[in-house]
């Protein structure tokens, strides 16, 4: 009999993938499902970017590329990084990887050993619980409270931090409850972590130009810090290369050079078409970003309309990103027309799927049992129809 690796026997699937198949499922069926389940941006590849790749193509960019990206890529993305976040790196510090996604795998995998605490400020994109798995360490949660918008704080992350702590891992704006870190508390968690040498700091800012306050803050900003944080970005969501696959970190030239040797042993590097497209993206700035951030941020005023209109929703207003993140714990205990009873947000997910055809994600995914997330990376229309929707299959419970 086949037998499989304790490692990938320990490791989840992707609660987001396994929610879009059910939907596909019903849809293929005939349904009229509107999927909420997915983090991708609607918007198309911007079309100078899709031009670039086009020409990377002709101009003959086919060969393997250096591991770490082409020279001319590393260069614009310290450019960028100087240029928009104040920050000092030299090409030789930055790691161009298979989307941000990459990026944090070889940070985790060169960084943490079988036995190191990691913390996770919770909730929490879902793939960071299961790469420290993957590496043996030991996740620990610090739990940010709804009243502070689900930031976990400099006070907490003291008294969280252990001498086995190794690496601390968060996003901002954050993937699921769209919160930003500010200025002031991020120089307070440098302040803590600048304490503990032996503790790096995984800065994931992914959605760094899906911000609807204003000013992006990164901790690297902060000297006393530097050298211990690790900061991830890419091209996904600011520029909607989802399917590009292209992102990176910048970090001290030791942490750079043990994710190049990873990440040789592993994919080598990106497509060269990609890293053309990469190119040409960054040289385009942002203004393709502000104008899909102006529609990103209607819709969450739009959804935000209709939920406060939804009796049982906590719901914090999301700074950035494109989710929201209602608590929905109010409706577990009630019971569906059909006589079963809500246990848990698994159970309203699958409810609201198979009565108001709405698909969304358990917030246990997120280490938030009693939450769900849902896109707002829909167009208008939809997405004022599935909020009908769910009122609609919420009122229905008692
Ligand atoms: N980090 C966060 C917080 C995300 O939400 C995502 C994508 O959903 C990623 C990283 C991965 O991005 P990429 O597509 O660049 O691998």
């Amino acid at each position: 009999p086949l037998v499989l690796s304790d490692r990938i026997n320990a490791m989840q699937e992707s609660q987001t993938i396994g929610m879009a198949k059910k939907a596909r499922e019903l849809a293929a069926q005939g349904i009229d499902v509107i999927s909420l389940s997915f983090g991708e941006p609607d918007f198309q590849t911007p079309q100078y970017i899709k031009d670039a790749a086009k020409k990377a193509l002709d101009e003959g960019y086919t060969f393997y590329t250096p591991v770490p990206g082409y020279p001319e890529l590393r260069q614009a993305i310290a450019d960028k990084l100087k240029r928009e976040n104040h920050l000092d790196y030299k090409p030789e510090n930055i790691v161009v990887s298979t989307g941000a996604k990459q990026a944090l795998a070889n940070a985790v995998l060169s960084l943490v050993n079988p036995g190191d605490e990691v913390i996770i400020f919770s909730p929490y994109w879902v793939s960071y619980e299961e790469m420290v798995r993957l590496a043996e360490g030991v996740t620990v949660r610090l739990v940010g409270s709804l009243e502070n918008d689900y930031k976990v704080t400099a006070a907490q992350l003291a008294e969280a931090i252990t001498p086995r702590t190794k690496l601390v891992m968060y996003s901002s704006p954050c993937n699921p409850t769209g919160a930003v870190w500010s200025r002031e508390e991020l120089a307070a968690i440098a302040e803590v972590v600048a304490q503990h040498p032996q503790v790096y700091v995984l800065a994931d800012e992914i959605y760094e130009y899906i911000n609807f306050v204003g000013e992006h803050a990164s901790l690297a900003q902060f000297d006393v810090v530097k050298d211990q944080v690790i900061t991830v970005n890419g091209f996904s969501k600011g520029y909607a290369m989802t399917g590009w696959r292209i992102g990176y970190l910048a970090a001290r030239k030791e942490i750079a050079a043990a994710c190049e040797k990873m990440q040789s042993q592993i994919t080598s590097a990106t497509c060269s078409i990609t890293q053309r497209a990469g190119l040409a993206a960054l040289q385009g700035g942002r203004s393709s970003a502000d104008e899909m951030v102006t529609a990103y941020r209607r819709r969450r005023d739009l959804v935000l309309g209709i939920v406060k209109d939804i009796p049982g929703l906590k719901t914090p207003t999301p700074d950035g990103a494109f989710y929201i993140f209602p608590d929905v714990s109010a409706y577990f205990g009630k019971t569906t027309p059909s006589g079963d009873t809500i246990q848990n947000a698994n159970d309203l997910a699958m409810y609201l799927l198979n009565d108001g055809h709405v698909a969304a994600v358990d917030g246990a995914a997120f280490g938030a049992p009693q939450c769900l997330r849902f896109s707002t990376a829909a167009a208008d229309e939809k997405l004022t129809e599935a909020f009908r929707r769910i009122k609609v299959s919420l009122a229905k419970l008692v």
